[in-house]
């Protein structure tokens, strides 16, 4: 045996003592006990059997079962007993970081260790392990990266994939990488673990893999959907379909008996009610009651009020609250902070559980409360699968649910609430019964669950897939269209396409499909290539400030607000941040006035002022924050605000970046005698939103307006605009790197010619050729 060896076994014995002092302590003996009552348990045997006698094996198990916290600890217990404890790695993803966090550490406890020994994690920016690491929770975005540098996983002998049926982006992509893998690597072994009973879908995918399903128990649950929860109200509204000119549409009629002092008292629930659902047809009665219509309450007083309902009638028990996201549950936490009886620590405790969470919260969560206390957690849907809260029996479910993490590698972010899926739904009102019969309240009526889709899509065919096809490029896969035909459920080849001819448009690949120098930065940067692109040059022109704002504002809903029957005074108030015919611009202006209120704990003020979401605003401050710390990994900036902001408060430069960012998305502004129309080369003439800040002018003193988005109702109609001048046009539209003369300055020529602007064409064609000479030499 060589000396390495001999260390390795060394090791391998103590930690086979470490282990054996823990099992036989009284500490140890017992959390035995509490662990042998999970279902995953009483399969630790048939598991670990069919991991040694196959290479791949998939595991489904009802969320709770024990999974995430047992599975790979059987491994690291047996590999540990049979003296290959230093010999072993295992690897466990988890889809986010919390959840890497939040498992190793119970992990951790239940081995009675620190963070750090034979147990660990990382995340991006932290991490916790040590030199007898052996189990490893991290994201799946972190092996993707790991994989950059170390393509077959050196000395790793198990990787477990957790949570697959999420079907997230990453986890379908490292499927496919590891399938690769472990035919070049027979020895390691692969477990996939999913919550659902969609196993053999996996097992065939990697060639009949073995499959052990844990059979779980839920106690049963009542439902209850909008229609009861408004009946417990005392307002009754019944659905009737009615057919007219634009189609069915579904209506809601609203029982016109109500007494006039209970209507007021009731209609803030009511309204909540239906914006909740979505309705965009209202009958005339509710329409008056919306008129106070505010969305940064949407489903809050309906929550608060069923809050209310269960305290004072319902038995003990935890409340699960399943929100959209964290800036919705920070404006309701907050909401009910000051609440007589939510705000009453001895008699609630109240707790949110998100994504960016901070440790001593996770550990609250599965605290048990005091007597006669009760625990209600606000939850996004985190705690759908990822994260068993077990003393739960009433489970509050709004039906939306919107992705806001950024930790993945590739993790297109799709920041808009939608609608779940059935399963989803189901998974949720699960949630209500793990320790006894439960209720789950849906705040949204049967038929539009009966509506849900059965499943959601996986995320592969669903996204845009752009930051994917720079992820296959960076770890050298080969062609981009062939690699994704291999996936689980490959996209589309046209939206394959698609996405490889934008990237050759912004610059990011070249006419071969070989990574730009632009395309290695953007794939280091987690998001829509649009807004890495925006926030490079930003930060290499010394205008990061109002960049970081402009990017994080394309990221979350609108924070200008028009209310309709106020939308004069919101545009008015919306102009007022705008001097220079741009909505990017206004934005950046009224966060520089959030930030000023927000020191003077003035916020609600000013955003009630000026017609600004809270949330929105929030939204934006964190994710600034979020992209700002991504462009620090990437080395361009060194996080130092002066380097970022050289001190230039350029309203020219920013106007430029985001050009950069937001091309192709150009139309030219065609000057008439009283007005100004606006052209693209695709649709012709377009319009503007009302309530852009350009819409309110008649001349727009620049030759170009760049767009983030167009949407086609009747007309295409153009959302938040800049206005930029011909040579931002022609410096910043794309990128001007080695091989994009082809590609981008040919349309960007095109646009020019087809636009008939000579002049500009000209002075287009003599920077052309310098570039062109440049390049060459
Ligand atoms: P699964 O992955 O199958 O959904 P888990 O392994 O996450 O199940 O959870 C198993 C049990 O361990 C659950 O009852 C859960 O509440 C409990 N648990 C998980 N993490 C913690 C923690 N940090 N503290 C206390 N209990 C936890
Ligand atoms: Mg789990």
């Amino acid at each position: 045996k060589t000396t390495l060896d001999n260390i390795l076994w060394q090791r391998s014995l103590q930690l086979r003592d470490r282990q054996e002092y823990w099992e036989e302590s009284v500490e140890g003996r017992r959390m035995l006990e509490s662990r042998r009552s999970l279902p995953a348990f009483k399969q630790r045997d048939s598991v670990l059997t069919a991991i040694s006698q196959n290479q791949v094996i998939v595991i489904s198990g009802e969320t709770g079962c024990g999974k995430t916290t047992q599975i790979p600890q059987f491994i690291l217990e047996s590999e540990i007993a049979a003296n290959r404890g230093a010999f072993c790695s295992i690897i466990c993803t988890q889809p986010r970081r919390i959840s890497a966090m939040s498992v190793s550490e119970r992990v951790a406890y239940e081995r009675g260790e620190q963070l750090g020994e034979s147990v660990g994690y990382k995340v991006r920016l932290e991490g916790v392990r040590g030199r007898d690491t052996r189990l490893l929770f991290c994201t799946t975005g972190i092996l993707l990266r790991r994989l950059l540098v170390d393509r077959n996983l050196r000395g790793v002998t198990h990787v477990v994939v957790d949570e697959i049926h999420e079907r997230g982006m990453n986890e379908d992509f490292l499927l496919i990488i590891l399938k690769d893998l472990i035919s070049r690597r027979p020895e390691l072994k692969l477990v996939l673990m999913s919550a659902t009973l969609d196993a053999e879908l996996f097992s065939s995918y990697f060639g009949g893999a073995g499959v052990i399903h844990i059979p779980g128990f839920t106690y049963p649950i009542r439902s209850h959907f909008l229609e009861d929860v408004l009946e417990m109200t005392g307002y009754r509204v019944t659905p009737f379909n009615q057919t007219d000119d634009y189609g069915q549409e579904r209506m809601w009629k609203m029982n016109k008996h109500i007494p006039r002092k209970r209507k007021s008292q009731i209609a803030s629930v009511v309204e909540d009610a239906l914006t909740a659902a979505d309705f965009k047809e209202f009958s005339p009665e509710t329409q008056e009651s919306l008129s106070c219509w505010n969305p940064d309450c949407i489903g809050f007083n309906l929550i608060e009020f069923l809050l209310c309902y269960i305290c004072e009638n319902e038995s003990p028990g935890g409340i699960l609250v399943f929100m959209t996201g964290w800036d919705d549950i920070s404006s309701l936490k907050e909401k009910l902070q000051i609440h007589p009886i939510f705000g009453n620590p001895d008699r609630v405790m109240l707790l949110a559980c998100h994504g960016s969470m901070a440790s001593y919260e996770q550990r609250l969560i599965f605290e048990e409360p005091a007597n006669g206390v009760r625990k209600i957690v606000l939850a996004t849907n985190i705690a759908e699968t990822s994260i068993t809260i077990n003393d739960v029996t009433f489970v509050i479910d709004c039906g939306k649910a919107k992705e806001t993490s950024y930790d993945a590698l590739n993790n297109t972010p799709c920041l808009l609430p939608s609608w779940i899926s059935k399963v989803s739904a189901q998974q949720r009102r699960g949630r209500a019964g793990r320790v006894q019969p439960g209720q789950c309240y849906h705040l949204y009526p049967k038929c539009v669950y009966d509506a849900f889709s059965e499943y959601q899509l996986p995320e592969i065919l669903r996204t845009p897939l752009q930051s994917l096809c720079l992820q296959i490029k960076i770890l050298t896969l080969g062609s981009i269209s062939e690699f994704l035909s291999r996936a689980l459920q490959s996209p589309e080849l046209l939206a394959v396409q698609k996405a490889i001819e934008y990237l050759k448009i912004i610059g990011a690949l070249d006419e071969n499909e070989h990574l730009t120098t632009l395309g290695r930065y953007l794939s280091k940067l987690p998001m829509e290539p649009k807004l890495g692109k925006m926030l490079i040059l930003g930060a290499i022109l010394g205008c990061l400030d109002p960049i970081l704002t402009v990017a994080a504002g394309l990221s979350v809903r609108d924070p200008f607000l028009t209310p309709l029957d106020k939308k004069d005074l919101a545009e008015a108030a919306k102009s007022q941040f705008s001097r220079d015919h741009s909505d990017h611009l206004a934005l950046v202006r009224a966060y520089e006035g959030w930030k000023k209120a927000e020191e003077e704990s003035a916020v609600y003020d000013y955003c009630w002022k000026n017609f600004l979401s809270v949330q929105s605003m929030r939204a934006i401050d964190s994710l600034r924050k979020e992209f700002f710390s991504l462009l620090k990994d990437t080395g361009l900036i060194d996080g130092s605000p002066a380097t970022c902001n050289s001190g230039r408060n350029d309203q020219n430069l920013t106007r430029a970046v985001i050009c950069y960012g937001l091309y192709p998305g150009i139309c030219s502004v065609v000057h008439n005698e009283r007005s100004f129309s606006l052209k693209t080369m695709e649709d012709g003439q377009v319009l503007l939103y009302s309530n852009s800040v350009n819409a309110r002018e008649t001349k727009i003193p620049y030759p170009w307006l760049v767009f983030n988005e167009k949407i086609k109702v009747n007309s295409v109609f153009l959302r938040d605009s800049t206005a930029v001048s011909d040579s931002a046009l022609i410096l910043f539209g794309g990128s001007i790197s080695k091989g994009d003369t082809g590609g981008h300055l040919k349309m960007l020529g095109g646009y020019l010619e087809f636009f008939m602007k000579p002049a500009v064409a000209e002075m287009y064609q003599t920077l052309k050729k310098e570039l062109d000479e440049l390049i060459q030499s």
